[in-house]
């Protein structure tokens, strides 16, 4: 059924040689699940985990002679979503059935929206602020799962009926960048609206790309082939990559894109052909009996409207302007909720003895890699906002050094704790006592007569020299603007 397409010799002139004659055209269709308690059409629950068929009823097995019900709160969840883009909410909207078989499908068609999707024109704005339309966003249940054993294959149904909407992009995507830019943006909104969790490589999300090149300056589209089921975002980009070079490997030698359906395989980063246009199914369309008309009227949206949480791109200006820090990092705090709720709830426990910037600082750099390697959840049992912002409250009002407080948080880190007691633990408070400091940095200075002669004669870097060593016999633990400032002092009068 599948046969590995043509070897790719174009890659030998690299991606930017391709895309100077070829400009890609990419759209993409993404799956994801919704996070309600119970199914699209029936009262099973949609918990992941559970044992195999148990999530399951008449209704979602597809016996004979049930009728499905339609979940109000997978309604509100996809109205969520189409508020969050900006799309226009059909009034009047439909199910239909789309008849195929597969042995995860028991009732022989899956219930989807087709001619009549609940929303249609929303957009999702890029950073470099390209608009890319969403075309149309319709509801529809998911089929089951076949597991294959070695003997054996097996039907697993607890997904059969789990909500999805199908978010459907315009080809306004023209590089893998761009579809990978454009998903993680999906995800943080669905996110953020606690829609759905999100995940893709549990399989929340999946995505089809379409996939076709033009010549550069020319309008008219080229044939496109479709990527089924890509399962992460790096894959996303991988397969993408493959299906540009693949292509223009062909137009180049003058040969014809085939219409094909092609499955992505992660571990040789190449596509398969799954199917051809001549052996697409035909689905065989038609409006679902056993639904009625879905209504949605400007009083429902508009109470959902009330009810959407502040979406990554308004926190992300608001940060901007609220706490002064660099775009950047504004857009990293804000890409994850939990993330942005974490620094907004140390920036107020702190009370502006330490400046915003600093705390993102901490946050990006010291504290998301402890949480990334570490794998904490939000929050943190060991680093809690409390003592985060003791720690960094520390820092500010000069207690400790920075040095000494990525010490402290390494400590932190490791066991959890407060950090004014590992402080007074380990005798790390930082020294103020300019007499102190006097004397060690005079030492310093007679101990090196060539240094201070480099310095003297114009060498300025020579001073980070007597900064160091000063620190150093201090163990990290002297002030140092005030070390700064008493050397400054000694070897200007020396
Ligand atoms: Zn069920």
């Amino acid at each position: 059924m599948s046969s590995t397409v043509n070897t790719v010799s174009s890659s030998t002139q690299g991606f930017d040689g391709v895309l100077a004659r070829w400009e890609p055209v990419i759209g993409l269709e993404v799956h994801c699940q919704l996070k309600t308690e119970s199914k699209l059409f029936c009262a099973c629950k949609t918990s992941f985990g559970a044992l195999a068929n148990q999530n399951t009823c008449p209704v979602c097995l597809g016996l004979p002679g049930v009728l499905p019900v339609l979940n109000h709160q997978a309604v509100d969840y996809a109205i969520r979503m189409a508020l969050a883009i900006g799309a226009e909410i059909r009034p009047k909207s439909s199910f239909s059935r789309k008849q195929y078989f597969y042995p995860d499908l028991p009732k022989g068609y899956q219930i989807t929206q087709y001619d009549l999707p609940y929303c249609e024109n929303g957009a999702l704005v890029l950073d470099s602020g390209k608009k890319i339309t969403i075309q149309r966003i319709h509801m529809e249940e998911d089929a089951g799962k076949n597991i294959h054993g070695d003997a054996s294959s097996y039907v697993d149904l607890n997904r059969a009926g789990i909500p999805l909407l199908e978010i459907v992009s315009a080809p306004d995507l023209s590089s893998p960048t761009e579809a990978h830019e454009y998903l993680r943006k999906l995800r943080s909104i669905v996110r953020y609206l606690e829609i759905s969790d999100g995940n893709m490589e549990e399989g929340s999300i999946r995505c089809d790309c379409n996939v076709s090149l033009r010549k550069r300056g020319t309008a008219a589209f080229g044939t496109r082939t479709e990527i089924k089921n890509v399962n992460s975002f790096k894959n996303v980009e991988r397969a993408i990559t493959y299906e540009i070079f693949r292509q223009a490997d062909l137009l180049d030698h003058g040969e014809k894109i085939k219409q094909v359906t092609l499955l992505f395989d992660a571990a040789s980063g190449k596509t398969q052909v799954m199917r051809s246009k001549e052996d697409s199914p035909d689905y065989r369309y038609f409006p679902e009996p056993d639904l009625g008309t879905v209504f949605i009227d400007s009083q429902r949206s508009e109470h959902v409207r009330s009810q959407l949480p502040e979406l990554p791109e308004q926190k992300r200006f608001r940060f901007q302007a609220d706490y002064g820090i660099a775009a950047a990092d504004a857009y990293q705090l804000t890409e994850e909720k939990e993330l942005a709720l974490f620094f907004e709830s140390v920036v107020q426990k702190i009370d502006s003895k330490v400046s915003p910037k600093i705390v993102a600082n901490w946050i990006l750099s010291e504290y998301l890699r402890e949480h990334n390697a570490r794998q904490w959840s939000w929050p943190s049992d060991l680093v809690s906002v409390e003592t985060f912002s003791s720690l960094l409250r520390l820092l500010g009002e000069e207690v400790i050094s920075g040095k000494i407080a990525k010490m402290v948080f390494d400590q932190m880190a490791e066991k959890g704790g407060n950090p004014e007691t590992i402080v007074h633990e380990n005798g790390w408070v930082q020294i103020s006592d300019t007499s102190e400091i006097e004397a060690v940095a005079r030492k310093i200075i007679e101990e090196n007569p060539d240094q201070v002669a480099a310095y003297l004669g114009g060498k300025q870097k020579v001073f980070g020299f007597f900064v160091g060593q000063v620190l150093k016999v201090s163990q990290g633990r002297f002030n140092p603007n005030l070390v700064n400032e008493c050397l400054r002092k000694l070897l200007h009068g020396s």
